[in-house]
Parts: C-alpha cells; structure tokens; sequence
C-alpha cells in the first residue's frame, strides 16, 4: 500500500528567510474571541432586535495573514526567477504545467558528509548512487540529501548559511544524465557570492554576478528545482526511490512558489 511522506518545512512567522529583507509575517486579522456584526450595514437597533428575537446576529472566524516572499520554505523556482523571458526558458510560476512536477521517478542521494560551502563535485554523484542502489537515468528527478534541513529547526543562520552548491561541471552532469528536476534540502545551491567562487572571479577578472547552476538547470534546459525541501521523515523510510509531486500556487506573475511537496513510497 503506497504511503504519502510530507517533504515540506512549515512556514510559521520568522521562519528562516533565503531573501535578504524579507522576514516572514504571520498575523491574525479574525479571531474566534472577537465575533464580528455578520452585515456591516446593520444599524445597532436593528442587530440588538435580531437578538432580542433569538437571532444571532454575530459571526465570528479565524482569519490568517501571510506575508512572504515566493521563494519562502519549501518551495519552486520558476524559470523567469533567474531566466529572463528572452531565454528559451523565463515562464513565470503560473505557467508552468503541472505535469512538471506530478508523479515524477525520483532519487534520493545521500550527501550528508558534505560540510558548509562544500562543493558538489560529480564523483559525489557517482559514489551517491552507487551507495544508494540507483541509476540516474533519462526521466529521473535527482533529490539531494545534505543532512542541512535539520538546521531549518535547530540553527536558522546555518540553514541559510550552509551553502553547499553544485559545480558547472555537476550542474552539466545532471543535464547529460536528462533528469527531469532536481531537489535539494537545502537552499542557496548556487555558487554567487561564496568565497572561493569570488576568488576565482577575482583571478579570472570577472565582474558579472550570476546564477550559473540556475543559468544550466532552468535558463538552458527548463530543469526546474524544488528547494528547501525536508528530508527527515523520508529518511525515516530507508527508501531511495520514490514517487515525487509539488504542486506551486497559481501566483500570477511569480518567480517562485512555495510547495507542498511529497513522496509516494511502496
Ligand atoms: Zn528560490
Ligand atoms: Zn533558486
């Protein structure tokens, strides 16, 4: 009998935030204890009458506010976050088919001796799926495992700090593998802004600031890539092979979308 696996965070107020300046918000606007007039326009001798006649004229509710960015939590990047709309691929969050990330062959590699900044080098790969009895095959969805989403609880910083990243050269294995989207536990996996990718840049008197990992994986070949996902109670399975599925909000316009990801496990 198949079994659903929750991948996703909980997005709760002040929850660890990839973009800079954008905390997130949570606020009640209704609550049960402060039950409203149900028609605003009732003049009072009108609602105190409807009680008088045994008819209750309040309603009350509980109402949640949100304010986050489309790249909070669990959650998928749209092509056009990085890619702009002059690339093969720039589609925006609505208008991405479903079927992109809908019952896609997934793979779980274990990476968790990787250590903050760590690169993801290709023989990582290659060890990875031969420890985990699998093969990357042409259709598979590629999900690793840095062991970073237990961070997301017990050390915000560190979550967003971790920055363990793909290489070009991983992010071009990947493509010559034909998955179908990759996943990572955690967030940030490019190479922007680590110290020795700015060396490098430095070095080679680069100037432009980019995203080569996202440049590769959604510009180039509309491999999109769900981030920040929480591996504990798949782990907890032992499974390495899985059924995945994502569903992002029809935001219009958005980069970005924050998920409910799952696994579909024999
Ligand atoms: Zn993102
Ligand atoms: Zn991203």
């Amino acid at each position: 009998m198949p079994a659903i696996v929750d991948l996703s965070h909980e997005i709760f107020e002040d929850m660890p935030s990839l973009i800079k300046g954008a905390p997130v918000k949570t606020w009640m606007l209704h609550t049960h204890d402060k039950p409203q007039i149900w028609d605003k326009g009732l003049p009072p001798t009108e609602w105190h009458q409807l009680q008088k006649d045994g008819k209750e004229p309040f309603m009350s509710h509980d109402t949640m506010m949100l304010l986050l960015s489309d790249h909070v939590g669990t959650h998928v990047d749209a092509p056009s976050h990085t890619c702009p709309r002059t690339k093969p691929h720039g589609e925006t969050i609505d208008e991405i088919p479903l079927e992109r990330l809908w019952m896609l062959d997934a793979v779980l590699l274990d990476m968790k001796y990787k250590k903050k900044h760590d690169p993801i080098l290709v023989t990582d790969f290659e060890k990875a799926e031969e420890e985990a009895g699998v093969e990357v095959k042409p259709g598979t969805m590629v999900i690793v495992n840095t062991g970073n989403y237990v961070n997301f609880d017990k050390n915000p910083v560190e979550y967003i700090q971790m920055r363990i990243h793909l290489t070009q050269e991983s992010a071009d294995w990947l493509v010559s593998k034909k998955i179908t989207a990759f996943g990572m536990d955690s967030v940030n996996f490019d190479t922007h802004g680590l110290p020795d990718v700015s060396e490098q840049r430095r070095m080679h008197s680069l100037t432009v600031v980019g995203h080569p990992v996202h440049e590769t994986l959604l510009c180039q070949n509309g491999i999109l890539h769900v981030e920040g996902l929480n591996l504990r109670d798949l782990e907890e399975t032992g499974k390495t092979r899985f059924k995945f599925c994502a569903l992002p909000l029809k935001i219009r316009g958005g980069s970005g979308s924050p998920v409910r990801a799952i696994a579909i496990v024999d």
